[in-house]
């Protein structure tokens, strides 16, 4: 049986108490679609992207051998934000990033064309004759609205998508509108934001800030094989801030105008592309299970035929059940075979040869050497959005049991909590912060760099715990009466709330071993 969706308002209450995630702009009342991370969640983003980093490019998939059985090869790069804004004709952006959307005549509001559902009668839209339909997006005021509306109007009431109601709609009333027949027909709006470098305001110097950090790999995949040692197959990862105007940004950070990518681009011969495809999707389903989202709540979506990029020959979605969007699940990262179409459209507009010179191919020779072969090679991307896999994390953790006198704890796993370790003094007196101080100068010397260490002697104990089990801290250390006596200290355990004793010298083995670092 799956457990009912957890409450995204008691997760979002607890990420703004915690200072896990604002509103951007808090204080002016905020800005649609854009989110800052609070120290916490700062922190949190940030163990999330040096794991990223450290499991894709330091040590790729821990050391796993590819298809060809040798070690994975990755290296990093870092791009600008705006670059030559013929990088997004060539990579279709400025043509094709286009979702389809409707406007509203009415409200003035515009919303994207796949997500506008519609409630009809039980009996389907040609029950209605000619009284009105409703209109609404999910998740938005718009919902229980129109649905108390057409259950007023028709009883029993089933929801469909726009798209299935022929047009024009002049029997639909918009999400937020009075009147019916006030929807446009789709038309396409593109999302990339622009900007004007430089002094002179004039269209013809028009940029885009980035929608994806993927192309600036793309531009530099010659400069990185001509200045570094990496041979075919090897990938080359890039993260950073996205920008994407977003029509209808909703699900608090899950989708966002402005959000963090780190991608990967494994650039491969085409005749092992296939068998590199499966590693990657396979590897990135296993690093995710690995920091915590294992269960049924992730599951690998591999796309329809008809689903696919004109382009792909294969896409599969890394997907989380979130609460809004239970039962169904949300993208988290998309993993494709992209073919070479990028290098191709690369080379094309910019009339630079992308080509690799593959000394290990081609017909063998009387020396025992290959000729060589010369082609524009594969990708496979698997394209993760880091703040949706904080918020997958963050969901994931989040645990109510009102048996325990704190109820709410984040049960994250220890490579990605923002706090490791706190240390505590149980009473402010008899030495014991003295002792306390001594113990977390130790471990945050030793484990500081992987996340907060707390040291606080104030407030009562029970009530320094529930904080830290609302933070995600893993374990607690106390310094009480005893520890003078014989130099152990209390270790609770966040998820069981169970306490025992250790030497107090075996506080950094004991973390060590836990944390996994
Ligand atoms: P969607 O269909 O949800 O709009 P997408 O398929 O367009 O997503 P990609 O272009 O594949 O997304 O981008 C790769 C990753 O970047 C996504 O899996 C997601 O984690 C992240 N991402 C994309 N758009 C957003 C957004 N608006 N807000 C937050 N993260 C995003």
């Amino acid at each position: 049986m799956t457990a009912a969706p957890k409450s995204m308002d008691a997760i979002m209450a607890l990420c703004k108490r915690r200072g896990f995630v604002f509103q951007a702009s808090d204080i002016y009342g905020g800005i649609n679609g854009f989110w800052d991370y609070g120290p916490l969640g700062a922190q949190l983003k940030k163990n999330l992207r040096e794991a990223w980093w450290q499991d894709m490019i330091m040590n790729p998939c821990w050391g796993r051998k590819g298809p060809n059985g040798q070690r994975v090869q990755c290296v990093p790069l870092e791009t600008c934000i705006i670059q030559h804004p013929k990088v997004w004709e060539a990579s279709g952006h400025v043509g094709g990033f286009n979702d389809p959307m409707v406007d509203c005549k009415e409200t003035k509001g515009r919303y994207r064309y796949d997500h506008v559902m519609v409630y009809v009668p039980a009996g389907g839209a040609a029950a209605a004759g000619d009284k009105p339909i409703f209109a609404y997006v999910g998740d938005q005021p718009s919902e229980t609205k129109q649905k108390k509306k057409a259950e007023k109007t028709f009883g029993e009431v089933a929801s469909v998508a726009l798209s299935t109601i022929p047009q024009p709609w002049t029997r639909v009333i918009g999400p937020d509108a009075e009147k019916p027949g006030t929807l446009t027909e789709p038309r396409m709006f593109n999302l990339m934001f622009d900007t004007i470098p430089g002094a002179i305001r004039d269209e013809a110097n028009k940029a885009y800030l980035r929608p994806e950090t993927a192309q600036g790999v793309f531009l530099h995949f010659k400069n990185v094989v001509d200045s570094s040692r990496v041979r075919i197959p090897f990938g080359i990862g890039n993260t950073g801030r996205s920008f994407r105007n977003e029509v209808t940004p909703r699900n608090f950070t899950f989708r966002s105008r402005e959000f963090e990518q780190a991608e990967l681009e494994f650039f491969c011969h085409p005749d092992e592309s296939k068998a590199w495809y499966e590693f990657w999707r396979d590897f990135r389903m296993d690093w995710w299970k690995s920091i915590g989202l294992a269960g049924e709540n992730l599951i690998l979506r591999e796309h329809d035929k008809d689903e696919l990029s004109h382009y792909s020959v294969g896409t599969s979605d890394v997907e989380y059940r979130f609460p809004f969007t239970a039962p169904g699940f949300g993208e988290l990262e998309g993993i494709a075979h992209r073919g070479n179409y990028d290098l191709t459209q690369h080379q094309t507009h910019s009339k630079v040869k992308l080509e690799y010179y593959d000394t290990t191919r081609g017909e063998l020779l009387p020396n025992g050497g290959r000729k060589g072969e010369r082609y524009i090679p594969h990708c496979i991307e698997p394209a993760a959005g880091l703040d949706r896999g904080a918020l997958a994390l963050i969901c994931e953790a989040y645990t109510r049991d009102d048996t325990r006198p704190s109820p709410e704890f984040l049960k994250l796993h220890p490579r990605v909590a923002p706090i490791k370790a706190a240390i505590f003094a149980l009473m402010d007196k008899d030495g014991m912060p003295e002792v306390a101080d001594k113990l977390a100068d130790e471990v945050f010397a030793k484990f500081g760099r992987y996340g907060f260490i707390e040291n606080d002697a104030k407030q009562s104990i029970g009530k320094r715990y529930a904080r830290m089990d609302e933070a995600g801290c893993p374990f607690c250390f106390t310094i009480d009466s005893d520890t003078l006596k014989d130099q152990t200290v209390t270790v609770r355990d966040r998820d069981t709330g169970q306490q025992q004793r250790i030497g107090i010298d075996k506080v950094c083995g004991f973390l060590t071993e836990k944390l996994g670092l």
